[in-house]
């Protein structure tokens, strides 16, 4: 067993302390990482908070992971040791249904197995996050990344990166559409950038005025201020798909009146329900649709950061020590981050 320090939750209300845990060695598939940064995802304030119920204590949180492989098994072969590689939001899946078939993991029918606040397939073990120094993860659900990049903004393509890529390719976004990313935050950032890259006119949705100039430099063609009803409603039935990544409840009549007939609003926020309800006539009156993306396989992970890589995107960072994550928290919650938090693991080890 491998020994390994991180910083765990150990109840909804208690702030995030050191804890020490045991990792697997790594067997013949298995990838063996030194953690070099891991990011703050919202989903991890969810977790840790028990916003979504069920949550599995002692929990290391962190699914946003990048870091250098130490040790490989003998049939892994797309990495070596002194690779760096990335882990996101699973570590494993039931591989045999038709969601695995296709790569399409997140959707597996007997459930994906979460980086964090999860159980091992035999259901023996907790799985513990990327707040860590290290992690042991199967070669299936490891990327890799190529040489090169900033690392600290790699880490958040892992989770913010491939959850608003999938929704943006699977809605197929490209050259002579108007796309809208509701939220400035980490997924929606990152929103921007990859719609910007795929040909897209991209409007940045915000609630906080203060981001225009950002939303601007990340690269959106226009800001659209959601509570000024005057430009919601000059940009009424304007817009080809909707990328929606606010992470609570919150009325959505008003962005479903932006979209054009026959297109989507695209839900990747994980709200517990949805109030005030939809207007039936919302969605009648446009035959307009409401969906939800998961993620991203493993193979679009890859693609992902493939084409990160090529088109030189990674995500806007704030750097922290570990024994700053309670901070990090509380900012994260006040809407208070441009755009990512990301954890310096090395201060774990210091
Ligand atoms: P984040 O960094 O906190 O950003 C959320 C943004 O939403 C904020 O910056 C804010 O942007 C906007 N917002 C916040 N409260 C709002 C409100 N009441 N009304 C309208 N807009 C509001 O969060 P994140 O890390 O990007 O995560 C976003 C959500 O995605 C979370 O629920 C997270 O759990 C979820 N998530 C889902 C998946 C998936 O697979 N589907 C993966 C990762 C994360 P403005 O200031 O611009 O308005
Ligand atoms: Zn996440
Ligand atoms: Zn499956």
């Amino acid at each position: 067993m491998i020994t390994v320090r991180g910083y765990a939750a150990h109840d909804p209300k208690s702030p995030l302390v050191p804890y020490s845990f045991t990792r697997r060695e790594p067997g013949p598939r298995d990838v063996q990482i030194e953690i070099l940064y891991a990011g703050i995802c919202h989903s991890d304030l969810h977790q840790a908070h028990d916003d979504w119920g069920g949550a599995l204590y002692p929990m290391v949180p962190g699914h946003e992971i990048v870091g250098r492989v130490v040790k490989v098994g003998a049939e892994v072969k797309k990495l070596r040791a002194g690779e760096l590689a990335g882990v996101g939001c699973m570590v494993d899946s039931c591989r045999a249904c038709a969601s695995c078939d296709e790569s399409l993991e997140q959707y597996c029918e007997k459930g994906m197995t979460p980086t964090y606040n999860g159980r091992t397939r035999d259901g023996k073990e907790l799985t513990f996050g990327g707040y860590s120094e290290q992690i042991v993860v199967d070669d299936r659900f490891v990327v890799k990344i190529p040489e090169g990049m900033a690392l600290e903004g790699v880490a958040p393509l892992l989770c913010a990166g491939i959850t608003s890529y999938s929704p943006l390719r699977h809605w197929n976004v490209g050259p002579g559409q108007k796309v809208g990313v509701i939220g400035l935050g980490g997924l929606g950032h990152m929103g921007v950038k990859l719609a910007k890259a795929m040909g897209a006119h991209v409007v940045m949705i915000t609630t906080s005025p203060d981001k225009a100039k950002d939303a601007t430099r990340l690269g959106a063609d226009e800001v659209l201020l959601s509570n000024d009803a005057a430009s919601m409603k000059a940009h009424k039935r304007s817009f080809d798909f909707l990328l929606n990544t606010v992470p609570v409840a919150h009325d959505m009549n008003p962005y479903l009146a932006l979209l054009k007939r026959d297109r989507t609003m695209c839900l990747v926020g994980v709200l517990t329900e949805i109030t005030p309800p939809l207007r039936g006539g919302a969605l009648i009156g446009g035959r307009r649709s409401v969906s939800g993306s998961s993620i991203g396989g493993m193979a679009e992970t890859q693609e992902m950061i493939d084409f990160c890589a090529a088109k030189n995107i990674v995500s806007d960072v704030e750097v922290i020590p570990i024994h700053q994550v309670n901070e990090a928290y509380v900012r994260l919650v006040k809407n208070d981050v441009k755009y990512r938090f990301v954890i310096d693991i090395a201060s774990l080890r210091s």
